[in-house]
């Protein structure tokens, strides 16, 4: 398969819009956004099950500072390109007017639209990416990780039209190319393959953290359990004034914002 990556967001919106009318993923054009939901709470159904999320402080974060999308891009061998058209992204900063645009933008100072700030996959609890892959190649797991299974992606970036988070990256070159050095311990992807951040579902298993929580010396991101009320995280969306990413989509994001 060709992949021309001047295919424009627009023109797999559309495809996207047809197949999940016809019911690619089994479901239709009209429930692939769950628009108007309310937040998860704390059912009995969901009270023993894991929901790992983070929480970014963007007041902790500095805006110059890359410390956690260097490591996460390193452990991950994540290429780097000099070209924005094909870059392949996992963690990185977006100007604020952009990760919130149903802000009142018009009325806030330059400084405020244009403030860099954190954006990652928001492993949604109503995933669009997951409802529209017509070969489950993006997955929910138990825990609430959002997973890519590259062996079985074919590259037609339904997944990238679905999220409407610009959570997803394809590669349009193979990306080992791009790397600057290799981490032996991570698989390297392909050309034709979609990525995205895998809130490092490799190590959090032995109750560690993802690199980037671990790398930040500010501590403006906390990871854990959205489930469990003792958790770090719980507590500190319970306290705060938090946000998330468009969450009139219905798609509930376990990426919380502290403003
Ligand atoms: Fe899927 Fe995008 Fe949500 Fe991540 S942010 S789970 S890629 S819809």
């Amino acid at each position: 398969m060709k992949f021309d990556n001047k295919v424009n967001r627009k023109e797999f919106l559309k495809l996207t819009g047809i197949a999940a009318l016809i019911g690619v993923g089994g479901k239709t054009g009209f429930s692939l956004y769950a628009s108007g939901q309310e937040p998860e709470t704390d059912s009995d159904e969901n009270k023993n099950k894991i929901r790992y999320g983070l929480l970014i402080d963007t007041k902790k974060c500095p805006p110059d500072c890359t410390d956690c999308s260097d490591i996460c891009h390193s452990k991950h061998n994540v290429p780097s390109y000099k070209s924005k058209k094909i870059e392949i992204k996992w963690i990185w900063k977006e100007p604020a007017k952009h990760l919130f645009p149903e802000n009142n933008w018009d009325l806030k100072p330059v400084a405020a639209k244009n403030v860099p700030l954190l954006t990652v996959c928001n492993h949604c609890k109503n995933p669009p990416c997951v409802r529209v892959c017509p070969t489950q190649a993006t997955f929910k797991r138990d825990d609430g990780i959002i997973m890519m299974d590259y062996h079985r992606c074919i590259g037609c970036r339904f997944c990238m039209a679905g999220c409407p988070y610009g959570s997803r990256s394809f590669n349009y070159k193979d990306p080992r190319k791009g790397l600057t050095e290799l981490n032996p311990d991570y698989p390297t992807r392909t050309t034709g393959v979609v990525e995205k951040c895998n809130l490092c579902a490799e190590k959090i298993g032995d109750g560690s953290s993802p690199y980037c929580v671990e790398k930040c010396s500010k501590g403006a991101i906390i990871f854990g359990n959205l489930n469990d009320p003792e958790s770090e995280i719980r507590k500190a969306i319970e306290q705060d004034h938090v946000l998330r990413r468009k969450a009139e989509l219905g798609t509930e994001p376990s990426v919380f914002y502290k403003v």
